[in-house]
């Protein structure tokens, strides 16, 4: 059980924890493929997306091997991955839209806990997303772990232990909240941070043990501020 009084830091996972990255990437891809021609659906656009957002697997996995993949499925040659890529990159955040109750829960939870991030991904991109997802402003600057910057991805336990070192509280005191059974949870649990997992609707793996559950993340204010 989860006891409220211990946490004094809530380190969130972001994407698909902090904003909807699936239906960020849905939208991506389907400027991605009217800019190619290929949306209309006589030319199979409808099933082409829903083959990419299979092949993207919720951003798990060799993104530029995702890239070279799309391509093929697009009928173009995988050496040219690469601009996909640079697209994906500089395009991604626009198509993200801020989830207006998580923004919210950030902001009650601001007046009792310190927020901070624990994220994989690229540097640029991940902070990017931090700022179209409107939650930049909740996360202070050394409060901020991303793997693209760290060198370590969850759940490797050195992303959790460089927030540990910066922080210099025991692990019991953080509440990690994110969506990913194995980065997220058990990457945390292992290090002995309490955990949070949000289902988006799914049911728990059998093998994973979080401290509590959420379906969606606005839950998390009520999960651990006092009742008013
Ligand atoms: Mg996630």
């Amino acid at each position: 059980m989860l006891d409220p009084r211990t946490i004094s830091v809530v380190a969130w996972d972001l994407d698909n924890t902090l904003f909807d990255r699936d239906a960020a990437v849905r939208r991506f891809f389907q400027w991605y493929l009217a800019r190619l021609g290929r949306d209309a659906p006589e030319r199979g656009g409808p099933v082409l997306l829903e083959a990419i957002m299979a092949l993207d697997n919720g951003g798990h996995g060799d993104r530029l091997a995702f890239c070279r993949e799309v391509r093929v499925l697009c009928g173009h040659d995988p050496a040219t991955a690469g601009q996909l890529w640079t697209a994906w990159q500089k395009k991604l955040p626009e198509f993200i839209q801020p989830d207006s109750a998580t923004v919210g829960a950030l902001f009650w939870l601001r007046n009792r806990f310190r927020h901070a991030l624990i994220s994989n991904g690229g540097g640029a991109l991940q902070r990017a997303k931090l700022r179209s997802a409107g939650v930049r402003h909740h996360f202070g600057a050394g409060d901020i772990f991303i793997s693209g910057e760290v060198g370590f991805e969850k759940p490797d336990r050195r992303i959790f232990e460089a927030a540990l070192c910066a922080w210099g509280i025991p692990p019991e005191q953080i509440l990690h909240v994110g969506d990913h059974p194995t980065n997220d949870i058990m990457g945390a649990a292992a290090l002995g941070m309490r955990t949070c997992w949000v289902s988006r609707g799914r049911i728990p793996p059998p093998d994973m043990r979080a401290d509590a559950t959420v379906e969606h993340s606005r839950e998390v204010a009520s999960l651990i501020l006092p009742k008013r």
